[in-house]
């Protein structure tokens, strides 16, 4: 075996030199350089510990190297990990009965990142239009929200509001109005005869975990039902147990027609999303439509079929819910004027600064020096997502350095 040495015995500031001089400057990452993992706690190349509050954006949900995740990994990686959709393989049927079964669904469509199941969910919603709800040729519209986050293909950010992820990058795929998340009137005036879809995040998650008005997506689906519009939730984010119900809609008691799900389904080892959807829906795409030449491969297939029997127990959706409430209680408890507002639902807070406070990101970096990993967004908002393996001392830990940084 071949161990590259020269690389293994690099320091974490001649890493962050590799990537300034040789990878796009296409992100901002915190000045840490994670080596191994485990659990809630990661170790940088140069030996000291911090524990992740951000879980790779919900991907880590199960925590860093789960041994039942990574078993199934090995297993598999020695049997068989990519067939390509022209043959069949073992795992992508149970997967697909599996991850149904879980949703309370008929049927998945199977690819690899986030966007790709946004990407998909448009093109489901679009042939839907044409071929069952007779829209004509070419007028499919899909309703999407102010301050949306979907993914960066060329199509998703070009019904982004975000100017950052558009400027540049044009010209843009039509047939997308926004209207403003949150907002029942809004959505009803936009919804025509050609309106395909509404894509929506249960919660908004780089937005700053905006939670929507109470009743707002009752509401929604009872307005998509009349007017035979796709209710499309993206749960990329929000879904799989961070919440504290295994999808974030369920907690407004209602059943989208449409669920894009991404990041933890592939339990943070292979990239794995999903549209999953009711079997007519599904039935749109004929052999040849569309498709990916990883999308279903074994490998992630395994990965997310251990990912859905460990969702079943409920026990990872109660501790969301439980430590999630403390997480808060306790946030929110904090003596300071620094803070402006705190939200969130399960493991999933945002701790949003009032702007005299200075940006989030000087409130992350600082926790980063007291060992704790956490990442702003949308500038005045720092997130908090652990794994939802954390224990509610690991809560305790971080609190500490949180309370210190903000007091
Ligand atoms: C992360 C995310 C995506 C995109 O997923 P990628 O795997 O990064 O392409 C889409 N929608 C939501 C809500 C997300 O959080």
């Amino acid at each position: 075996m071949t161990v590259d040495t020269a690389t293994a015995q690099l320091s974490g500031a001649q890493h962050i030199e590799l990537v300034e001089t040789f990878a796009a400057h296409n992100y901002s990452p915190l000045p840490v350089v994670v080596a191994k993992a485990d659990g809630v706690w990661v170790e940088d190349a140069d030996g000291k510990r911090y524990l992740d509050m951000l879980a790779a954006y919900s991907a880590v949900n199960f925590g860093h190297g789960n041994a039942e995740l990574v078993e199934v990994a090995k297993q598999q990686l020695d049997r068989v990990t990519l067939t390509s959709r022209a043959f069949h393989n073992d795992q992508l049927g149970p997967l697909s009965r599996e991850l149904a079964e879980l949703c309370g669904m008929e049927a998945i469509l199977p690819m690899n990142t986030g966007a790709e199941g946004v990407e998909t969910a448009i093109k489901t919603a679009r042939k839907w239009g044409y071929t069952k709800k007779g829209v004509a040729p070419g007028k499919a519209k899909i309703i999407c929200c102010t301050d949306n986050f979907h993914g960066r293909t060329t199509t998703v950010i070009s019904f982004s509001t975000d100017p950052q992820c558009r400027d540049g990058f044009g010209p843009f795929t039509p047939g997308f109005e926004i209207v403003e998340y949150g907002n029942i009137d809004a959505l009803r005036n936009a919804i025509d005869e050609n309106t395909v879809g509404f894509l929506v995040e249960p919660i908004q998650g780089e937005a700053g975990i905006i939670v929507p008005p109470e009743g707002y997506f009752k509401q929604v689906r009872d307005l998509c039902t009349e007017k035979n519009v796709l209710f499309i939730a993206d749960e990329i984010q929000s879904g799989l147990g961070r919440t504290g119900k295994t999808f974030c809609i369920e907690h407004d008691g209602v059943v989208p027609d449409v669920l894009i799900l991404g990041k933890a389904l592939g339990g943070g080892i292979m990239p794995i999303s999903a549209v999953v959807s009711s079997r007519e829906i599904l039935s749109v795409f004929t052999p040849g439509d569309h498709g990916s030449t990883f999308g279903g491969n074994p490998l992630s297939c395994a990965v997310a079929r251990k990912v859905v029997e460990m969702l079943k127990t409920g026990d990872y959706q109660q501790k969301a819910a439980e430590l999630g409430d403390y997480l808060i209680g306790r946030l929110r408890a904090i003596k300071t004027d620094k803070i402006k507002e705190i939200r969130g639902r399960g493991l999933w807070v945002g701790v949003e600064f009032k702007t005299e406070a200075g940006p989030a990101k000087k409130y992350c970096n600082a926790l980063m020096d007291a060992g704790m990993l956490c990442k702003d967004t949308h500038a005045q908002t720092m997130r908090l997502a652990p794994p939802l393996v954390i224990t509610k001392e690991d809560i305790d830990w971080a609190l500490e350095r949180i309370e210190k940084v903000l007091t």
